[in-house]
């Protein structure tokens, strides 16, 4: 039987581009959880996935027929400073495989064990990494925000060495691909025009088929990247997520959410919130993405400037005329999102002033982002739940105050109350992965070995846009509004 149905065209490209390697066996494996409507996604046999033989593959004891396991090679700006090699080191791409809709998807392995590009790292992972990123990836999809997926998690019997000793864990991860800005990064910084060339004309056949025809394809390829990072950057900003590592190496091509290191969302509203330990200088702070977005974009432009034109005038015209589209592409989005999170579905002159007026008020008195946009929604049907908005900013009358030009602004929509409430629960999660809720399942998880609270979480976020009554507490700000919370990067 194979049970992987592999078609591996990244393995396919020259050999320049990853090192061949098979994941490093573990000691015992046992399956922490396996996302099986993702399997079914993908076409992949749920049951045999749960079995040993599955097993055994998503810990990487056995390299299942048809995989071609190989470590990618990338390069990457981390925090604004440029590393000419990083790749994949500790991660091996099993394969892809074409999901129910014929999409190509990657299998990855995170966590299992060394490559060539492993520097001094032990190719490993810890289980608390593990399920954060599991639950926040899957947390995100939920949400509708494009994002690498969770597969599997499995822990290995084995101790990984950190500041202490930790369970160890692999993640399997689907995406799109695992193609980043790095990577293009890797061929310009050696100058190998052709891996460049090549590189390109893989992600436009494979994620911007239509830049195919475009009379400048890689133009068009560079504008699509654009498009679709500056989409993904304001839906971060629309549930409070901040990334935490936007690295050029953690910038995916296709547009997708990856590497949930040191993420986390907003309680209160503040936009310079950085939760990360090293963000020192808050480069990654939540207000600063879009502008870091822009940033990385401008070196995936600069790695294509030998392909965009004959010559390097004409090339450096061309980049600055997609770059120039960046800024309306996020604005339109950016601005498309908070007004349906205030229930405008139509489009008025002040809608982005009456957004930014709330959002100012929201940060002056510290209001838990979440729960000010889920209490909105009663508001608008029923303005005696004025009241649950109120009592999340320090000064209720800032609300008072905002709320009566909201009010004034939603009398002139067509829609009825009721349909306006309804439109807005679509896109104001009630549930998120909270942090504090988040810590506590990880800790649960490895200090007690109790994966309840993990199960219980994914399910709550599987339907953040669902009332769940009796799940009302997974809802909850902490008590302390978060302050002070602290992530680490997920090595
Ligand atoms: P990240 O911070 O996860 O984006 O990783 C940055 C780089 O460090 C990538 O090249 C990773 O493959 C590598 N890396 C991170 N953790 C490890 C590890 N435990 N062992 C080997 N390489 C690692
Ligand atoms: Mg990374």
């Amino acid at each position: 039987m194979t049970a992987l149905p592999f078609d591996n065209s990244y393995a396919r490209l020259p050999e320049r581009f990853y090192a061949r390697r098979p994941p490093t066996p573990v000691a015992a494996p046992r399956l922490v959880r396996l996302n099986r409507a993702l399997a079914a996604e993908l076409g992949l046999d749920p049951d045999w996935l749960a079995g040993p033989d599955g097993v055994a593959a998503l810990a990487g004891n056995a390299v299942p027929e048809g995989a071609d396991p190989i470590a990618a090679a990338y390069a990457g700006h981390q925090f604004g400073q440029f590393v000419p090699q990083l790749g994949d080191g500790r991660a091996v791409l099993l394969g892809e495989v074409l999901d129910r809709t014929g999409q190509r998807r990657d299998i990855q392995l995170k966590g299992a064990g060394p490559t060539p590009f492993s520097r001094r790292g032990d190719g490993r992972a810890a289980l608390g990494p593990v399920l954060r990123e599991y639950l926040v990836s899957e947390a995100m999809a939920a949400l509708g925000i494009p994002t690498t997926r969770a597969l599997a998690a499995v822990t290995t019997g084995e101790p990984v060495v950190r500041e202490t000793l930790l369970p160890g864990a692999v993640l399997t991860r689907v995406a799109a691909s695992h193609i980043r800005v790095g990577t293009f990064q890797f061929f310009a910084v050696r100058g190998d025009v052709e891996g460049l060339r090549a590189l390109a004309d893989h992600v436009v056949a494979r994620h911007y088929p239509e830049a195919a025809s475009a009379a400048n394809p890689y133009r068009a390829l560079l504008e699509g990247v654009i498009a679709a990072q500056a989409e993904l950057v304001a839906r971060w900003l629309h549930v409070g997520f901040v990334h935490g590592v936007m690295n050029t190496d953690n910038m995916s091509i296709a547009g997708e959410t990856i590497d949930y290191g040191p993420c986390a969302f907003l309680d209160a509203y503040d936009p310079g919130t950085v939760f990360s330990s090293i963000d020192r200088n808050g480069r990654y702070a939540y207000g600063q993405q879009p502008r870091i977005a822009l940033w990385n974009l401008t070196r995936l432009a600069e790695t294509l400037l030998p392909l965009l034109a004959e010559d390097e005038a004409g090339s450096v015209a061309e980049a600055e005329a997609a770059l120039a589209s960046y800024a309306a592409r996020f604005e339109t989005a950016y601005h498309g999102g908070l007004a349906r999170k205030l229930g405008l579905a139509e489009t008025r002159d002040g809608d982005a002033a009456l957004a930014g007026d709330l959002l100012k008020r929201m940060a002056e008195n510290r209001a838990d982002f979440t729960l000010t946009f889920r209490t909105l929604c009663a508001a608008a049907e029923r303005p005696e739940a004025d009241a649950g908005v109120r009592d999340l900013f320090v000064d209720p009358m800032a609300y008072d105050a905002w709320a009566k030009d909201w009010r004034g602004r939603l009398s002139q929509e067509a829609r009825d109350p009721a349909e306006t409430a309804a439109a807005m629960r679509r896109v104001n999660p009630a549930f998120i992965p909270r942090n504090h809720r988040v810590e506590a399942m990880i800790e649960a998880a490895v200090e007690r070995g109790d994966f309840a609270p993990f199960e219980t979480l994914l399910t709550v976020l599987s339907r953040p846009y669902a009332d769940q009554p009796d799940q009302a507490a997974f809802a909850l700000a902490p008590e302390d509004g978060g302050v002070g919370y602290r992530t680490f990067c997920g090595t």
